[in-house]
This record gives structure tokens, C-alpha cells and sequence, in this order.
């Protein structure tokens, strides 16, 4: 490993991380089948951990009203413990039972989206212990759709606190070969539902204060929100990123999504611009020039391009992230390019911009984020 990447690693990862000698035999099994849900649960009820998919990202599951699970989660994915963790439910009944209080709204949004890509963030009632809300007096709540997610909640019988199913600080997993990558002999279990749908995290939207606020953008737009329950936020710490910002969702502060290479974003003068074939080119030139010049210095570089564009790349190595017309796309490919840049051996990374698609705001929050805000403006 060179020194740079090393030193990420020692950032990333909490002391439990370091210390966790215990190496667990992680079985890896078919999430469609009923009896591999049915160990998957009994693992749970156990108070034990089980990686599984869902429409976003593959989750980290453990009981979310057991503290010793809760820790145990943590310490798996070397999570500092006061970023914390959404309980998953499958049904509304649920809701109740978790939250001291339910708003119309948050029944209106429920109604609307879930089971779905939606995590509405409440006050807690005791019975959700403070080491899975990271000492927060609100609860993260979200039903999910994806069946094999679905299937294991109702047989555990529990609600399932799961963060992304990733070591802390790499890219979330979209398929079950990265949780492997990450945790393998960390955790009890992986139920692999195969690639995962959308790619991206769940919308998070906080009903605690006075106006629903985004904490956490994803395939649920602002729009989509309003059109259900009016007027809504985003933080304002997400838009414009800055060290003094504090975002709402303490998950938001810590540099994520990160490969070991070093990204910079390239952006058209025009951010909306991303699909305008003129632009493109203009971006593709300037990144061209830029993988030269690192490359005759000695690095190994690697470009990020939509599809379209990938034919102006002669440089560098070049990993498609869908297509700019179509930002669905660009999220269900986009962590998982980023973990081939580390396969590649990537130590400085280009990407162009994915502004100006659909989902643009959750795309470009998870890019800029991987980015460490680094963006490269040309005139
Ligand atoms: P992950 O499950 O890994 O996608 O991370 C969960 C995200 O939800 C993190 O960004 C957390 O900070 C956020 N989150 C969970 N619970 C709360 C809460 N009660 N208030 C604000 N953000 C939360
Ligand atoms: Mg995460």
C-alpha cells in the first residue's frame, strides 16, 4: 500500500475498527431464497449482523433496538458512533411505535413513497436505545421495497437499524461483492440480491422543525416532496458545502464516498450543461490535457465520462458512469465506478459533471462529497 493510502485508511477508521480481532466466518447467500432469509433472521433475533439489499444500497443490518447490536454495527464498518444509524420497518404500524410523535405529514409522505427510497426523521421514543440514533433525541425511520429487505424484517420479526453496508468512508455497496470487499469476517451473513436498483442512498427529510428539510438528497426530489406536503427545504449546508456548514444529518459531515485517488470534478462554464455535445467536448479536451500532464509525471490516472463521451478520451482509464440524458443511470453506476478507480490503481481521478440530469442533486451531492468539494470551473 503507498503511504497516501494508508494515511486514508488511518483517518477513516474509529479505534473499535482497528481493534476488532474477532474474525467472524461471513456466510454469502442467495437473498431470493425463503430458508436464507429465515437464517438471515434468526442471526438477527441472535443479535448478530446481516448485510442485504435494498433499492438504494446493500444495508448493514442488525436489531436497532439492541445497543450491543448497534455497537457491534459500528464497529464493523469502523462508523464514529455519533453518526446514526436509519431503522428500517415494513410496515406503518411501525411508525407509532418508534416516534413519540407522527405529523400528517409524515403519514402523507408514507402514504406517497413507501415502501420506497424515503427516510423521514422523527422525535425518538425511549424504546429506540440512543446507541442506534447516535445520542440524537429523533429517530431516522424508512420501509424499504426491495422484497429480500422486505422479507427479512417481517420473518425477524424486529425493526432493522442497517447503514450502508460499506467499511466507513468508502463508496456505499450497489452489489454484494463489495460488502464482501469491505466486511467480509466482520459480519455474520450477506444475502446478495445482485445489483441494487437505484444506487444511491435514501432521501432523508427531517419532520422534527418547523419546515420539512432534505438533509440528505436521493431519488426522491424536492418536487416530489412538495407535490405531496408543500413547502419544503433543503439544508442549507448542503448547498453550499463549506467547513464552517453544519449539516443536519451528522452523516453529511464526514468526508464519504470517498475511492483513494484524488477527484476532481471538471465543469462546463454552464454547470447545466452536461449534456450539450459542444460542452462535453470542452470538458473532455480539458480533462484529456489534464490526464496527460499527470501521466507523464508519473501517476495513473482515471477518468470518469458518460457514456456518450467516453470516445473523446485517448488518456488516462477511462470508466463509464452511464449517460448524461439519464440520470438514473449515472446513480446505479456510480459507486460502483469509483471502486474501480481503486481497482485500477487510481491515484488522481477526473470526472466530468453530472449536473443538469435528473436526480442532479443527489448525484452531484454523493460526487462533490467523493470529490472533497474539489471542482474544476473552465472558462
Ligand atoms: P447510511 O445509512 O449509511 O446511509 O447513513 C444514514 C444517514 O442518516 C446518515 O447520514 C445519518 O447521519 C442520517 N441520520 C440517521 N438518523 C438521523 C437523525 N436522527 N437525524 C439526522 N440524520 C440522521
Ligand atoms: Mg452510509
Amino acid at each position: 500500500m503507498l503511504e497516501c493510502e494508508m494515511d486514508f485508511f488511518n483517518r477513516k477508521k474509529t479505534k473499535e475498527y482497528e481493534n476488532m480481532t474477532e474474525k467472524l466466518q461471513t456466510i454469502i447467500e442467495d437473498g431470493s431464497s425463503d430458508s436464507a432469509i429465515k437464517k438471515a433472521a434468526q442471526i438477527l433475533r441472535a443479535g448478530g449482523l446481516v448485510a442485504f439489499p435494498t433499492e438504494t444500497v446493500y444495508g448493514l443490518g442488525g436489531d436497532a433496538l439492541s445497543p450491543d447490536a448497534a455497537a457491534k454495527i459500528y464497529a464493523a464498518k469502523g462508523r464514529p458512533s455519533d453518526n446514526p444509524l436509519i431503522v428500517h420497518i415494513a410496515d406503518t404500524d411501525a411508525l407509532p411505535i418508534l416516534a413519540g410523535e407522527v405529523p400528517e405529514k409524515a403519514r402523507m409522505l408514507a402514504e406517497a413513497f413507501w415502501p420506497g427510497p424515503l427516510t423521514i426523521i422523527l422525535p425518538k421514543k425511549d424504546i429506540v436505545p440512543d446507541a442506534t440514533t447516535g445520542g440524537l433525541p429523533t429517530v431516522a425511520i424508512r420501509m424499504p421495497s426491495h422484497p429480500a429487505a422486505l422479507a427479512l424484517i417481517r420473518e425477524s420479526g424486529l425493526y432493522i437499524a442497517a447503514p450502508s453496508a460499506n467499511a466507513s468512508g468508502r463508496p456505499s455497496p450497489t452489489l454484494a461483492s463489495h460488502v464482501a470487499e469491505d466486511l467480509s469476517g466482520r459480519i455474520d451473513m450477506i444475502l446478495d440480491g445482485g445489483p441494487v436498483g437505484i444506487g444511491i442512498e435514501s432521501t432523508i427529510v427531517d419532520l422534527t422543525g418547523d419546515t420539512p428539510t432534505i438533509c440528505r438528497p436521493g431519488f426522491i426530489t424536492k418536487e416530489m416532496l412538495t407535490s405531496i406536503i408543500g413547502n419544503v427545504e433543503i439544508d442549507p449546508a448542503l448547498i453550499h458545502p463549506s467547513k464552517d456548514a453544519r449539516p443536519k444529518a451528522p452523516g453529511m459531515r464526514y468526508t464519504h464516498y470517498a475511492p483513494k485517488g484524488e477527484l476532481t470534478v471538471v465543469e462546463a462554464s454552464d454547470p447545466e450543461s452536461a449534456s450539450d455535445p459542444e460542452e462535453a467536448k470542452r470538458v473532455a479536451d480539458t480533462i484529456s490535457r489534464l490526464a496527460l500532464e499527470k501521466e507523464n509525471e508519473g501517476f495513473r490516472v482515471a477518468i470518469l465520462a458518460a457514456e456518450e463521451n467516453s470516445m473523446y478520451y485517448s488518456r488516462g482509464h477511462v470508466i463509464t458512469v452511464g449517460s448524461v440524458r439519464s440520470g438514473v443511470t449515472v446513480a446505479a453506476r456510480l459507486y460502483a465506478a469509483l471502486r474501480e478507480c481503486d481497482e485500477a490503481g487510481a491515484e488522481v481521478i477526473y470526472s466530468e459533471s453530472f449536473d443538469g440530469t435528473d436526480i442532479s442533486d443527489a448525484i452531484m451531492n454523493r460526487l462533490l462529497k467523493a470529490a472533497g468539494q474539489r471542482v474544476l470551473h473552465i472558462s
